[in-house]
């Protein structure tokens, strides 16, 4: 089963679902869709429209939900409610503070009691006009080393890092998921996964004492993930090949390839 744990909604209109969804048969793959809204400079579909497209053409798109980081406790209430329509995980993108503050905990306790996986978005995001009404600092709160206190606390919560660090963090990234056993990454978007051979992949996750040639254990924390649009669906076409390319390339067995490409997902979500 391939699952492309990273996929936008960012369009309500029903032709455009369709083909997105025609899109992801023919890559012969599910994709979990998050949208919501206040994603600094950027609003997608709301969370509940999501769900109901998801549930729509369920025997392909899976519900992520993204709830406001901000600076008031997360609403819990509302992430139960979105769990009892549907939801089957989290997108955290954006917060007021680090990823890590006393305020977010809370959601990472619950995320981790209801068996939900959570997809964070690290390192680059472009400039937008939010950020000049908000005046917060964008990068340093979305740095992967802020999700060391919720791994670390929550050790059942499974924690995907967006985009493996980007240039900015690369090596903490790495380092994160070669570290945790709850935290896995994706090499979403076009310049991760463009700009990321993989020979410095296979450094990246190289073992920290090369004793065998057993890197695979950390080549299984990648998750396939493609930063694909409902308007763009040939992210996720193109998104799949760089993978099935770089993971030939480092000559990962089948059993990993499985893995990375949605078993791994697969098993936190029971599909
Ligand atoms: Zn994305």
């Amino acid at each position: 089963m391939i699952i492309d744990f990273h996929a936008h909604f960012n369009s309500g209109d029903p032709a455009e679902v369709k083909a997105f969804v025609a899109n992801c048969e023919k890559n012969n793959c599910r994709a979990a869709m998050s949208g919501g809204l206040h994603y600094g400079g950027h609003d997608f579909l709301p969370n509940d429209q999501v769900i109901d497209y998801c549930n729509e053409y369920k025997d392909v798109l899976i519900p992520l939900v993204k709830l406001d980081l901000w600076d008031k406790p997360v609403d819990l209430d509302e992430l139960h409610r979105l769990v009892d329509r549907g939801a089957k995980g989290v997108k955290c993108i954006y917060p007021y503070y680090e990823y890590d503050h006393d305020l977010y905990m809370p959601l990472y306790e619950e995320c981790e009691k209801l068996g939900l996986p959570i997809l964070f978005h690290t390192g680059n995001y472009r400039p937008n006009e939010e950020d000049m009404r908000s005046r917060r600092p964008i990068l340093k709160n979305m740095n992967p080393i802020n999700l060391d206190r919720p791994a670390r606390s929550f050790q059942k919560l499974k924690i995907v890092i967006a985009h493996l660090g980007t240039t900015f963090w690369r090596v903490q990234a790495a380092e994160m998921i070669k570290m945790h056993d709850n935290v896995y990454a994706d090499l979403a978007g076009s310049g991760s996964w463009m700009g990321l051979s993989a020979n410095e992949l296979a450094q990246l996750l190289a073992p920290w004492v090369i004793l065998c040639r057993d890197n695979a254990k950390h080549f299984k924390k990648l998750v396939f993930g493609s930063d694909c649009y409902v308007k763009i669906p040939s992210i996720q076409t193109d998104g799949k090949l760089h993978y099935e390319q770089i993971l030939r390339k480092v000559g990962a067995d089948q059993e990993t390839r499985d893995a990375v490409m949605g078993g791994t997902v697969a098993s936190w979500l029971g599909l």
